[in-house]
């Protein structure tokens, strides 16, 4: 999957915004839906979509990217101020060689912990169900204080 191509509506994200795959939320409003990455580089790894269709950072006009970012900075202070990370990664990957695996525009928000190691973009095992219910309670409790 290069940079230019369709967009696939039958892609997983898009069936999370249609609700017809379930996702432990975070947060929605009428621009973006927040929820757990199913498979964290590091606990509290949340993703932040667009409601909008568009593969890439490239697809998105001017408005509607502006109008993510800001989601993207609240839902990483709700991150924050849930789980108390030591500092916080954001990523955003642009086509498969870049290493966009998902193609939906979405930006990762990566807590890290002193000391904790990373697992590589890709490469981390499937989170516990529990867990990651009790991690979106939490963020999104602290994103909506
Ligand atoms: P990308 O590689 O496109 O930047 O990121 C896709 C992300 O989606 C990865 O971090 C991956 O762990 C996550 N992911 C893949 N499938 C699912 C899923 O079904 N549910 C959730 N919540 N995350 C997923």
């Amino acid at each position: 999957m290069s940079l230019d191509g369709t967009y696939d509506d039958d892609n997983i994200f898009a069936k999370i915004l249609r609700g017809e795959i379930p996702c432990h939320r975070v947060f929605e409003d009428d621009v973006a839906l927040a929820f757990m990455d199913l498979f964290p580089q590091s606990p509290g790894h949340v993703l932040v979509l667009p409601k909008t269709p568009a593969r890439n950072l490239f697809e998105l006009d001017d408005a509607g990217l502006q109008a993510l970012i800001v989601r993207v900075k609240n839902v990483a202070a709700g991150v924050r101020a849930a789980l108390q990370p030591d500092g916080v990664i954001v990523t955003q990957f642009n086509g498969a060689p870049a290493g966009q695996t998902v193609f939906h525009l979405h930006f990762h928000i990566i807590p890290r912990y002193e000391g904790a190691d990373l697992a590589g973009h890709g490469r981390a095992g499937k989170a516990d169900d529990v867990r990651l219910a009790e991690q979106a309670k939490q963020i999104a409790a602290a994103i909506s204080a």
